[in-house]
Parts: C-alpha cells; structure tokens; sequence
C-alpha cells in the first residue's frame, strides 16, 4: 500500500505551491506517474480524496497520466511497456533492458480564483 505515501507526498507538493497562490482552493491536478512505479491509479485517486479531506485540496481531480517504460529486448524487439514489469512485456525475457517509467511528477494544478 505504497500509494498512500505517495498520496501524501502529492497533497504535501499541491498545498505548498497553492501556498504561493494565496492558499485559493485547488481544483485539479495532472500527475504523471511511469508504470513501473507498480501503482494502481485507482488506488492513488482514491487515496488522494482521502488525504485531502478537510484541506483546500478537498474534493480536487486527481488526472494521472501514465508514463510508458522503455524496453530493449533483443529476443522479440519489444520497446514499451504499459504495465509493470521487471523483464520484457512482450517474451518475458528476463535479459531486457527496461527503463524510464518511473516518473512521479506533477504535470499542472488548477486553482479556483
Ligand atoms: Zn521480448
């Protein structure tokens, strides 16, 4: 349950830059999260509502984007993944090179005014 941390980590980030913006209520925010984070985005936007129960951030869409991960495998030539995955999503090959995916950043926030 690794999502809850990162729900937090969230709401910490889109109450401190709300802060500069005269703490106005916030009223979205565009995540971008690479898939080999292994989160369950349902989970982090159920979360995410929790956590921001009784702060400005209350009630907010959490929007998550999801960041490919790049995949070299010389086996079946293979170059994304959409999942998780630790060796290659298209053979399984434990020898494939898998990188990137695992962005965690904060693409834009709404804030009413
Ligand atoms: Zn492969």
């Amino acid at each position: 349950m690794h999502e809850l941390g990162i729900a937090n980590d969230i709401l910490d980030i889109a109450l401190a830059e709300a802060k500069k913006h005269g703490n106005r209520r916030i009223t979205r925010v565009d995540l971008e999260v690479g898939v080999l984070r292994g989160i369950v985005p349902e989970n982090l936007v159920f979360l995410f509502g929790h956590v921001a129960k009784g702060t400005i951030a209350e009630g907010a869409h959490l929007a998550i984007e999801e960041q490919p991960a790049r995949v070299e495998c010389g086996t079946c030539g293979t170059t994304e993944a959409r999942v998780f995955t630790i060796g290659c999503p298209g053979c399984g090959s434990p020898t494939a090179r898998v990188e990137r995916g695992d962005a965690m950043r904060i693409l834009s926030m709404e804030i009413d005014d």
